[in-house]
């Protein structure tokens, strides 16, 4: 791990010594004065994924995954949605008077520590349950997150068998459903998971159509349950959600994104690749890869079902960091903020002075950074998405 390998190359307090990764480089700046310490650069290819799924918790957290059951007390179930609630973009839980208004205001919650008590409705068989245990094991792979039978805990989630999947987003009160049908593939479980630890779709990011187009002509105008109970238009699936927050390049290979065919009209349009109806189109150049892939030698197109991506494990890795993990976004501005994923530090200063020993601090932004500091404590300084500079004032 980074991190052992950095403590062991810390000699003494007094030799700067921290460690550089994912494209970063220390400056060309000249040094006025005593020239400081050169911190200890070590290149290495961009962070390796493996850095991020070694978690120590991942084991102990998946030991304590059994099959509990419970019974749901929370509102009264509306066709398996909890009542006064709504579901949006196919399978998202959300409050009733939840629109493209709130949407821009609607915060998420977070568990936690990343701890997620669960209970299994009584209508889920042992098999099933153990299916969604695998998929709850992906995400404490990646990320610090520890799903955990429920004991008395106000904040849970009731996973139910029923006759589509859908969840809430986040963190809400009082229990939460996780509907599901597909028992039998991980990845639609663990899609739903992702909504419960606070994702969105991928298609909702505020960039998206840099890089898809949602061809409104082919989504259906009959299919979708409108606010008043009758069937009508899809259209509303299709909304950019202004609070998702997406980080890294827009990811067609998130398991958070959907099939080109979503909410298609077109009943034949799975059928062939590239083919009539598709609703979500990758824009060139980007389509050769990602509109139809090449199955079955491999899955890279939007929508598939078989794995977590690169990036849904890195984001969440950051939403639920490990203990000594702080995050910096931008070289100016106050600094108030607590340091996590969704509300980094602003400055490389007080970023620096809150890592711990041994811990890592996380450079969100592309830039250059102009440190008037001894660097003399051991951590790990890291560029998840391109090249940070760190140059002397
Ligand atoms: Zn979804």
């Amino acid at each position: 791990m980074i991190h052992d390998r950095t403590l062991c190359r810390a000699p003494a307090l007094t030799i700067a010594a921290f460690f550089l990764a994912a494209g970063m480089s220390w400056g060309q700046g000249v040094a006025e004065g005593p020239e400081a310490p050169k911190p200890h650069e070590v290149q290495e290819a961009p962070l390796d994924y493996r850095e991020l799924t070694a978690n120590v918790r991942a084991a102990e957290a998946q030991a304590n995954n059994v099959v509990v059951y419970g019974q749901w007390q929370g509102p009264p179930l509306i066709n398996g949605i909890p009542q006064g609630s709504k579901v949006i973009d196919g399978d998202m839980i959300v409050p009733g008077a939840f629109d493209t208004a709130t949407a821009a205001t609607y915060a998420v919650n977070l568990w936690p520590g990343g701890i997620v008590p669960y209970e299994f409705d009584g209508n889920v068989d042992n098999n099933e349950a153990n299916a969604m245990l695998a998929a709850m094991s992906w995400w404490e792979n990646v990320a610090w997150v520890d799903f955990r039978p429920r004991n008395g805990d106000d904040y849970f989630i009731h996973i139910q068998d029923n006759t589509f999947n859908n969840s809430s987003v986040g963190r809400i009160d009082n229990g939460q459903i996780i509907n599901i049908t597909n028992w039998n593939n991980t990845a639609i479980m663990a899609h739903e998971l992702g909504h419960a630890l606070g994702y969105w779709h991928e298609q909702s990011a505020v960039d998206r159509d840099t890089y898809v187009t949602i061809n409104t002509a082919n989504v259906c105008q009959n299919c979708c349950q409108q606010s008043d109970g009758s069937m009508g238009s899809c259209n509303f699936n299709f909304q950019i959600e202004a609070a998702s927050n997406s980080y890294g390049p827009y990811d067609f290979d998130s398991v958070m994104h959907y099939g080109r065919c979503a909410f298609s009209s077109d009943g034949t349009c799975g059928n062939t690749c590239p083919g009539m109806g598709e609703t979500v189109v990758v824009k060139a150049p980007w389509n050769a890869e990602w509109q139809c892939g090449n199955p079955p030698t491999d899955n890279t197109f939007i929508g598939q079902r078989t794995h977590l991506s690169y990036w849904d494990g890195v984001v969440m890795s950051f939403m639920y960091p490990r203990p000594n993990w702080r995050f910096q976004s931008s070289p100016w501005g106050a600094d108030f903020n607590s340091g996590s994923f969704l509300q980094p530090f602003l400055s490389f200063t007080k970023s620096y002075n809150e890592t711990p020993a041994g811990g890592t601090m996380w450079v969100l932004d592309p830039t250059t950074l102009f440190v008037n500091f001894e660097l003399n404590k051991a951590m790990t300084i890291a560029a998840p998405t391109g090249v940070v500079v760190l140059d002397r004032l």
